[in-house]
């Protein structure tokens, strides 16, 4: 037995707590991990809440992300000991995954922490900091240099947005941080953004194409202020595109894309390849300003965290949130 919080369906709705939970017998390839902290990330929010179908079976121990250690390991690449973080491969929504004490995971979908990051801190990055990192990646692969431009990030006083900024400053781009909160105008320019816009800027009906303004962007919002920064962006700029925080939608026409020769990059965290992971891992290690780190992070412990959920539908969380299970 160990305590996790479990998800559960019936004909009068979903429910969410924690309990005493027994795992599915370790098999050839797996490891147990006894979790040191865990997270919650806006897709958590969306499994926990039931506000989108996350979850893919039910019961279902949520959590997208996990650090932890290696305590049994039926798999010749992790020995017990090892430090691992792990984030996605539709943990959390197929299998079980991070908010519980223990899980027994596919060896193949663990990353062996580098050296300069703690259990804690890999959680204070998480999924939404792992993913700011990629797309930061993005932007680079596709010629994005300081030099560029100034880059615009969205949401950005949330988990994604708030490392983004933080990443693309420690880099020396000038960032423009856009924000349904400007009461979190402080908070941004305190990881390093230039100025702070506010979000009602962006959410008027897109023209095809308006003011050139920024040479990249990291967008966690998408709809109708995604649509806004495609038509805003430089000649030749690159957005990178990785969340739906303002709807599925994306209301643009092809302007900014034949006209600027603008690229829209996609980027995903869930299913990226392990070289990608150890390379946004490595680079989150040497670039990132633990100090920043800190000052985005609230705690919340396991049993409270079905009653915080909701707070990311409303976008009232800044930063990141971290969970201690087993702290390390
Ligand atoms: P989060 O902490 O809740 O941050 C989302 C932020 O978006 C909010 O804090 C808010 O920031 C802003 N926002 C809220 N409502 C909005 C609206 N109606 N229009 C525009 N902006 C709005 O969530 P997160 O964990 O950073 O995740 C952000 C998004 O990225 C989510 O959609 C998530 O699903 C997605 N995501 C995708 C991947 C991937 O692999 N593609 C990985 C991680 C996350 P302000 O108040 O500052 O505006």
């Amino acid at each position: 037995m160990t305590r996790a919080i479990l998800i559960d369906k019936t004909d009068d709705g979903q429910s969410a707590s924690l309990t005493d939970v027994t795992l599915p017998a370790l098999e050839d390839g797996q490891v147990a991990v006894e979790v040191a902290w865990s997270t919650l990330n806006y897709k958590d929010a969306l499994a926990l809440t039931g506000a989108a179908p996350v979850v893919r079976s039910f019961p279902m121990v949520p959590g997208i992300d996990l650090s932890g250690i290696v305590r049994e390991s039926r798999a010749p690449s992790l020995q017990p000991g090892d430090r691992v973080v792990l984030n996605g491969w539709g943990v959390g929504e197929k299998h079980w995954g991070g908010l519980g004490e223990r899980a027994h995971l596919s060896a193949d979908w663990l990353v062996k922490l580098p050296d300069g990051i703690s259990l804690k801190q890999a959680m204070a990055i998480g999924t939404a900091g792992y993913t700011a990192m990629l797309c930061v990646m993005a932007l680079e692969a596709h010629g994005l240099t300081p030099a560029s431009g100034e880059v615009v990030v969205t949401g950005a006083s949330g988990g994604v947005g708030s490392v983004a900024v933080a990443l693309l400053a420690a880099r020396g781009y000038r960032v423009a941080a856009v924000t349904g909160r400007m009461a979190e105008a402080g908070y941004l320019t305190g990881l390093g953004a230039n100025s702070v816009l506010d979000r009602a800027e962006l959410t008027g009906t897109p023209r095809a194409l308006g003011k050139e303004r920024w040479a990249g962007a990291v967008d966690v919002a998408g709809g109708v202020v995604l649509a806004n920064v495609l038509s805003m962006m430089a000649y030749r700029g690159v957005v990178a595109a990785c969340g739906l925080a303002g709807g599925r939608d994306l209301p643009t026409t092809v302007t900014p894309f034949i006209l600027r020769g603008v690229t829209l990059a996609g980027v995903d965290s869930v299913m990226c390849p392990l070289p990608d992971r150890l390379t946004a891992w490595q680079r989150l290690a040497q670039e990132l300003d633990m100090s920043k780190l800190e000052a985005m992070v609230t705690e919340v412990p396991l049993a409270e965290v079905p009653a915080v959920a909701p707070r990311f539908l409303d976008g009232q969380v800044r930063g990141r949130i971290v969970v201690p299970v087993n702290p390390a």
